[in-house]
């Protein structure tokens, strides 16, 4: 088989389509005033501004005063969450979220509990990583003041039920923030009907440039801001605009939720294939997240008796390239705390592997992949004490 370059990680980040660097090469160049300026250099920018603002509002049917642009999903999320801790700690300290959330959340949240007195529920998430709706009715108190929890998991995939916990959250009078870095794109998103106060996003996981993302916040809601200095953002974010990210967004925006249903279809019938043959041709394979509620694109397995970074490696050589729960790079050995959560066992949990595709993923890169896959999997195996032992153990029971 000949080398090729497949890119099978959209969940880490995307490439930005030509597009979108497009929209913003006029704001690198000539556009390149100071939107706060009085002067026609600034204004011209301003109005730029306006328009991508209500561009983004209109694509998840939000008003554009109720966009704030931040420097990415992680500064919405903290935004969020600590905006919303801050402002509102004299109605209570108690903090909800689930055991699944991006590190943005979940590190979010400690600091909160570590160094300013509040209390968090972590909550606990079923095999497929979705929350329970009855935990989460249990969880809450007079205290509580914000649920937030992911509308879609970017390791595993799993989609939460965001319209019911909204529904939940303000029968309680409790403030419902989501972060929806990696639905925006890949699950049609309407705030008023979905009904959440907070939602997070971000540009560079739906082709778009990195450093740039939005909190959408419904209006009424008081918020601490976490950057103080200028009035920029209704001064809820101080610092002079970025300007070309925000135009880049803006366009990644448009192209992304027009062409919505095209690319859950396209995704949706590569991911099948995919999942299909790796779990018909490799055996003692789980399929990590929710057989139907996941997103479009995303795959996640376990491979039993071997480990998911050798398999990373091994994909790196022929060009494949994709992501593993574990973090033996990051210097830990502690598995993924997505894969913990769903309850499996570490030595399983390290064996694991996230392919997820998306716009440039073609049908034969599927084939290529598995392939290969398959190849390293019998070849780790063959290597691995685990699985010696095991087939030892299956001879013995013959
Ligand atoms: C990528 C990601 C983030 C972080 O967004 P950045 O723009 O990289 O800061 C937050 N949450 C989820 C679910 C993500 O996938």
């Amino acid at each position: 088989m000949e080398t090729r370059k497949i890119y099978m990680d959209y969940a880490a980040t995307t490439p930005i389509k030509k597009e979108v660097v497009e929209a913003m090469l006029p704001y690198l160049n000539e556009e390149f005033g100071n939107p706060s300026s009085v002067h026609s250099f600034g204004r011209s920018v301003k109005n730029a501004i306006t328009e991508a603002r209500a561009t983004i509002a209109k694509a998840i049917n939000a008003k554009p005063e109720d966009i704030f642009f931040t420097g990415g999903g992680s500064e919405a999320d903290n935004m969020a969450i600590k905006g919303i801790a801050f402002a509102y700690k004299d109605k209570g300290n108690h903090i909800i979220t689930s055991k699944i959330e991006h590190h943005a959340v979940l590190h979010a949240c400690e600091y909160l509990e570590k160094h300013h007195g509040f209390e968090v529920t972590y909550l606990d998430v079923d095999e497929y990583g979705i929350v329970k709706m009855e935990d989460l009715k249990n969880a809450i108190k007079d205290t509580t003041i914000l649920i937030t929890v992911m509308y879609a998991n970017n390791e595993i995939g799993s989609v939460q039920p965001i319209r019911e916990i909204a529904q939940i959250a303000k029968e309680k009078k409790v403030f419902f923030h989501t972060d929806a870095v990696q639905a925006l794109g890949n699950i049609e998103i309407d705030v008023q009907e979905l009904g959440v106060d907070l939602m997070a996003i971000t540009a560079h996981k739906i082709y778009g440039p990195k450093g740039i993302g939005a909190l959408y916040m419904r209006k009424g809601i008081k918020l601490h801001p976490l950057i103080h200095g200028g009035a920029q953002e209704r001064r809820k974010r101080a610092g002079t605009e970025n300007v070309a990210g925000i135009m880049a967004f803006a366009k990644a925006v448009e192209l992304a939720t027009s062409n919505i249903d095209e690319h859950i279809k396209k995704t949706t019938q590569l991911r099948d294939k995919l999942i299909n043959s790796v779990m018909e041709r490799i055996p003692h394979t789980i399929l990590n997240g929710h057989p139907t509620k996941r997103l479009s694109g995303n795959a996640n397995f376990c491979f039993k008796f071997i480990e998911g970074e050798a398999i990373l490696l091994s994909l790196d050589i022929v060009g494949i390239a994709g992501s593993s729960g574990s973090a033996c790079t990051s210097g830990s050995l502690d598995p993924s705390h997505v894969l913990m959560a769903i309850g499996l066992p570490h030595e399983i949990a390290h064996g694991s592997l996230r392919l997820s595709i998306g716009d440039m993923t073609r049908e034969e890169d599927i084939e290529y992949v598995v392939g290969h896959l398959e190849k390293i999997v019998e070849r780790l195996r063959g290597m691995s004490p685990l699985y010696d032992k095991f087939m030892k153990g299956e001879k013995a029971h013959v």
